[in-house]
């Protein structure tokens, strides 16, 4: 049974074949959606296209969402192309490499505000942008990660903007639900993007991920998939403003399995 039968959906975030969001739209695309992109610059154009092309992407065009006037083309030509869209998927997140090692405490304003923009107020920005083309009730959704919840080694500035982004999820779930609109984050367990490389010490949580949570296994791009499949469907039609953990457990644990420590 096809979940997305007759629903648009407007993806951002995909830089290659290993990004999240491309898992999402393949699992999108097999649920019968209508698929276009919007990818960050020039340099993954090579990348993004021909992956576009696979999933007979209505369109894939460049978007820096740090830039306002980038922002309104990209929803002129999806209001253009569609005239209404049902899915907005935000897979964005950037911080300097240097700021994801080390103390958080060091963390310079200049990089804290370059990852806040980008990885935060993007959300609200795609989310206003879209919400005259939701129509018909739309399901906004984001990427976050447990580094929001709690201290993990490394994380620094991108936890706390992961942080802002759950809190950012909640107040766009308020605003909006009573325009049909339902606004939610993903919590994503690791995995191996390029996003995921920049953060110092993510391969030694990667490895040993598998023996410490309860499935006892790495999660993949599938897993994130179906969880996006079923928060774009009516499935989800009750569901806003949550933070869904897609991550084997880590999240339930109060301390890791003793074998994990031996
Ligand atoms: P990814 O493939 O590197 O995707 C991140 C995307 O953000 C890239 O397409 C990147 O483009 C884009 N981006 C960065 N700056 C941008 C800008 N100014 N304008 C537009 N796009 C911009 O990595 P990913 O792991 O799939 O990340 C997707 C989301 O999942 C992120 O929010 C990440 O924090 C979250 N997440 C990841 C994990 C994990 O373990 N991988 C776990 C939990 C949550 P460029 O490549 O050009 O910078």
């Amino acid at each position: 049974m096809k979940l997305l039968e007759g629903k648009n959906a407007l993806i951002f975030g995909v830089a290659n074949d290993h990004s999240i969001a491309w898992g999402i739209a393949q699992a999108m695309h097999a649920h019968g959606a209508k698929l276009a992109f919007s990818y960050a610059g020039p340099v993954l154009e090579r990348r993004v296209l021909p992956l576009a092309e696979k999933v007979n992407a209505a369109f894939a065009e460049q978007c820096d969402v740090t830039q306002d006037d980038q922002i309104e083309a990209i929803f002129t030509k999806t209001a253009e192309t569609w005239g209404r869209i049902d899915i907005l998927v935000h897979a964005i997140a950037f911080a300097e490499r240097d700021e994801l090692m080390g103390a958080y405490y060091e963390t310079s304003r200049a990089g804290f505000h370059l990852a806040m923009d980008v990885s935060v107020f993007s959300l609200t920005a795609l989310a206003r942008a879209a919400l005259p083309l939701m129509t018909d009730g739309g399901s906004v959704m984001t990427l976050t990660s447990y580094g929001g919840d709690k201290a993990m080694p490394n994380y620094n500035v991108m936890g706390v903007a992961k942080a802002a982004l759950e809190a950012s999820t909640r107040y766009l779930a308020a605003d909006m639900g009573p325009h049909g609109v339902r606004v939610n984050a993903i919590s994503a367990g690791p995995l191996r993007t390029l996003s995921a490389a920049g953060v110092s010490g993510f391969k030694l949580l990667y490895r040993h991920y598998p023996e410490v949570v309860p499935l006892r296994r790495q999660i993949s791009l599938e897993d994130v998939g179906g969880a996006a499949v079923w928060l774009a469907s009516d499935l989800s039609s009750a569901v806003t403003g949550e933070v869904l953990f897609v991550d084997a457990g880590y999240n339930i644990l109060g301390a890791p399995h003793p074998m994990a420590v031996e």
